[in-house]
């Protein structure tokens, strides 16, 4: 307390002050800004419109975007105190370069320099491919595809993935699989319009909370999750599953409606391949096993596939609890399957729906290099492969034949020293990859890494030989297009600080560095030129773009894709029953069902299992300095059910210690209760100081790459119990 406040005479006038204004009335008048910038949310896939509050240069203030079609004047805890995010202390501002093993700051062109300079000599020395990128699904649809050009064409390495491999790769890979192509075919209109909604491995109350305003009292909400998650809370028929017996429970209902004759049987016959082999496969799924797997008794599974079975509509929506499993791609095939073999697809309220993670995960899934080439070219497609080139007037041979390695190849291939530099950008993966102990050793391992990030210190930029600091959410422009393909509009509202740039700046730097930016970019100097360019290497592709213009977005809000050029946007994809396979029919896929990788055992009896909660944000580099946010939720903590509790000696409010095969995490708050069963426990991912990732394991989808982070054996013991 200074001394005015002491002596009376300091009455935080200023604090205490309130003013009119015309969006709110009367509130502080530290709260009225001098006018706000339309943009929409940097978080979650939602894609909620949103306006930003800035007064003398400074964002104030956050509030929903009322025309945006998304949110309909809503904002969720996050989006509602995002502009908090912007003017922190640990804010990235200048390059840091590491010299006698000191980050000591440098100008842009050293810092450039450096890189372009250590990449070459690594690339040099041990080959192209020795060099690895890691991006995110944060940037701007934009900066995606100029990355895309960059690290292919530029640096000549396909070794470039995104931590959307560890959250929905397996939602691609499993779309691809069975409709022929990535791209959710449905909108949340059809989650609004169903007449039943499953949803499985999906707490959107936590997760994605304005979905659930489209969630209605005149449908059926069935809620799959071995917790009682929020979510579960709110259905009409919750299934508590066994962990990892999800694919068992689709397949069992789909032997149910094909039992009892509850199938679409024209939309089968006229737009599938591999019904009767699925019919057959299916056989080995019936009630009473289905009911061993999953801990679910014979009566719910049959009252859960009538019910769907009998949806004049149906509506499927998952996400990690689906995806981040060593058999999450086939769980994708299955629930395609139910969706195929009932019709509902293609038309209103029905879609099997893919609801992805980061605010832009879908931008870097169509415009990067990522899973597949600009517009969703295969790689393996010579078709494909010379459009492309055409396009960019290239040799086809510049382009890769198939992907390079995803991201926990890339940690695989940097413990074994064939990745040796790095470039990591807008990603956290000290606290988010699984199994740190291996990614420690990675990283170590190392002759040069980049971290280019809004934020520093984090626990990656600490590691790093170079920091690039840029621009956040707010500081740039773009687009990001939500899990239901909407494009919207992100807008600048306030500079970057000290000496941050926008990714897309930073890209163009680099390409400047390698003497490629002229070729890659010719002229751009705005992100509005590679969206223009983006436009027409989207164009007649299923994500077409052309009819998509930064003033139309400014008009309408949003638009989703396929949006051809002088034609309408489309609502939901596959309307004419017309897939991306090679005979235009979707692919109905025989997924077996496998018990999870590492099961309990003596020494590791507890299953555990990880998520999110709603006050926090992946790694919480941006949630942490959200006050709000920070005071509800400031610490992880542990849920067990009271018998295991009782069974253990613990208490609740303990302090705990989680023990797996990999490490431990120490000093956790233990909270009892019955969401979760006995033999389960849960924590929340987001937490660097207790983070559940020193203890999960190295178990991957062997085709997505995606990470099984749930369901790993622990046993959980008194804090300081043992070193
Ligand atoms: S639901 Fe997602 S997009 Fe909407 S405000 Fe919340 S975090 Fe942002």
């Amino acid at each position: 307390m200074n001394w005015r406040r002491m002596a009376g005479l300091d009455t935080l006038e200023e604090d205490y002050a309130f003013a009119s204004s015309d969006a709110t009335g009367y509130t502080s008048a530290k709260k009225i800004p001098d006018h706000w910038v339309p943009t929409t949310c940097g978080y979650c896939s939602v894609g909620c419109g949103i306006e930003l509050g800035v007064k003398d240069g400074k964002a104030i203030a956050s509030r929903p975007l009322a025309t945006h079609p998304v949110n309909r004047g809503k904002l969720c805890p996050k989006g509602l105190s995002e502009h908090y995010i912007i003017h922190v202390e640990n804010r990235a501002k200048y390059p840091l370069l590491r010299k006698n093993g000191k980050l000591q700051r440098v100008d842009w062109d050293e810092a450039l320099g450096t890189m372009v300079e250590q990449f070459h000599a690594t690339q040099s020395k041990y080959g192209p491919a020795s060099l690895g990128v890691l991006s995110t699904g944060q940037l701007v649809t934009e900066e995606f595809y100029a990355l895309g050009k960059l690290v292919q064409l530029g640096f000549g390495t396909s070794n470039y993935d995104g931590n959307t491999t560890l959250c929905m790769s397996s939602a691609v890979s499993g779309y691809k699989s069975s409709f022929g192509s990535d791209g959710p075919p449905g909108s949340y209109e059809d989650l609004e319009k169903a007449d039943v909604v499953l949803l499985i491995g999906a707490n959107i109350a936590d997760n994605h909370p304005i979905l659930c305003q489209y969630l209605n009292p005149r449908q059926t909400l069935i809620v799959a999750d071995p917790r009682v998650s929020k979510t579960a809370m709110m259905a009409d028929l919750h299934l508590p599953l066994k962990p990892r017996s999800d694919l068992a429970l689709v397949n069992g209902i789909a032997h149910i409606l094909i039992r009892h004759g509850m199938i679409d049987r024209d939309y089968i016959e006229r737009h599938t391949t591999g019904f009767d082999e699925l019919a057959r496969f299916l056989e080995s799924y019936a009630p009473d096993r289905v009911s061993e797997i999953t801990g679910l008794s014979e009566e719910l599974l049959y009252r859960t596939a009538f019910t769907y079975g009998r949806a004049k509509a149906g509506f499927i929506g998952w996400t990690m609890g689906v995806n981040h499993s060593t058999l999450g791609t086939v769980t994708v095939n299955a629930l395609c399957n139910l969706a195929l073999l009932t019709g509902n697809i293609g038309r209103a309220g029905a879609a099997p729906f893919s609801i992805t993670g980061q605010c832009n995960a879908m931008g870097t899934r169509e415009a990067g290099f990522a899973s597949s080439m600009p517009g969703y070219r295969k790689f393996d497609s010579p078709e494909d492969r010379a459009e492309l080139a055409a396009l960019w007037g290239i040799d086809d041979a510049r382009l890769p034949t198939k992907r390079g390695l995803a991201y926990p190849d890339i940690i695989e291939a940097a413990v074994g020293k064939k990745i040796r530099a790095l470039w990591i950008i807008a990603t956290n993966p000290l606290v988010s990859f699984p199994n740190q102990e291996v990614l420690r050793q990675a990283l170590s391992n190392l002759d040069f890494l980049v971290v280019q990030d809004c934020y520093h210190p984090t626990p990656t930029t600490e590691l790093a030989h170079l920091v690039l600091p840029a621009a956040v959410w707010g500081e740039k422009e773009g687009t990001y297009t939500n899990s239901e393909r909407r494009v919207s509009k992100v807008n600048k509202a306030v500079a970057a600080p000290g000496e941050a740039r926008s990714d897309f700046d930073i890209f163009l730097g680099v390409a400047e560095k390698l003497g490629c930016r002229e070729e890659l970019f010719p002229g751009w100097t705005t992100v509005g030129h590679a969206f223009e360019e983006w436009r027409g290497v989207s164009r007649y592709r299923l994500c077409d773009y052309s009819g998509i213009s930064y003033q139309l977005l400014a008009e309408e809000g949003a638009a989703q894709w396929p949006y051809p050029e002088g034609g309408i946007p489309s609502k939901r994809l596959y309307e004419d029953g017309q897939f991306e396979t090679p005979d235009g029919r979707a692919k109905l896929v025989c997924a077996e069902w496998q018990p999870f990788p590492e099961q309990p055992s003596r020494d590791y009896p507890l299953i555990l299992n990880s998520g999110r909660t709603v006050e926090h944000w992946h790694t919480r580099t941006k949630t942490r300095e959200v006050p709000i946010l920070e005071r509800l939720s400031p610490n992880a903590w542990l849920e067990m059910n009271p018998r295991d509790a009782n069974r253990l000696g613990l208490r609740n409010h303990d302090r705990v210690d989680v023990v797996s095969q990999r490490g431990r995490v120490r000093q956790i708050e233990l909270r009892l209760t019955e969401i979760v069963a006995p033999g389960q426990v849960f924590m929340p991912f987001h937490f660097s100081e207790t983070n559940v990732n020193e203890v999960t394991q190295s178990a991957f989808d062997p085709i997505s790459r995606e990470p099984n982070y749930k369901q790993c054996a622990i046993r959980v013991e008194p804090a300081g119990a043992r070193p």
